[in-house]
């Protein structure tokens, strides 16, 4: 067993490659990159699948740094993580939030999420006037609104074709339904 702290926040990377998730949405989500770039958008993926010990790393660090028992988490196996600092709450509190720091986390992660299963795709996209795109059917769009990200309704209803579905209040987040 060792202490919780930042160095954990390494162990099992997540991966960036859109190679790495399941099959048959994976294709999907090559096609609508393609897509995109095709229309000249820069697209810069920054998760795809995510490892369950990474999963239940960030669920648990934000959920100590929030207030929860460290004692009370289960352990999970080959994960060796003491949260609760030999019962020294506020030290298993403030390495808890260090650890959120270093994710990076903003909203509560899940322990089971699309990400675990390869089922979805983080990716930070812009594009500068208007993008034209030709969506999975073969249509084109010319997209005029705004904003110029993944936020954009009408590039979602583009990614919708594909079989990739936006979550509006996850900015970052695409995935196979939604979730
Ligand atoms: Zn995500």
């Amino acid at each position: 067993m060792e202490e919780s702290g930042p160095q954990w926040c390494s162990r099992f990377p997540g991966s960036t490659s859109p190679d790495d998730l399941a099959d048959g949405f994976k294709g999907q989500v090559w096609a609508f990159l393609s897509a995109m770039k095709k229309g000249g958008a820069s697209v810069a993926v920054t998760a795809t699948y995510r490892p369950p010990p990474r999963a239940y790393l960030m669920h648990w660090c934000w959920l100590i740094g929030h207030g929860t028992d460290p004692g009370s988490v289960q352990p999970m196996e080959g994960v060796g993580i003491d949260w609760t600092h030999g019962g020294d709450v506020s030290a298993a509190r403030a390495a808890a939030q260090a650890m959120v720091d270093a994710f990076g986390l903003r909203v509560q992660p899940s322990l089971t999420s699309r990400h675990t299963q390869g089922l979805a795709v983080d990716m930070t996209i812009t594009w500068n006037g208007s993008l034209a795109i030709q969506d999975y059917n073969g249509a084109m769009h010319q997209i005029t609104s705004g904003p110029h990200t993944g936020s954009n309704l009408d590039l979602v209803g583009v990614g919708a074709s594909f079989g990739v579905i936006k979550l509006l209040s996850d900015p970052p987040h695409w995935s196979n339904d939604g979730h």
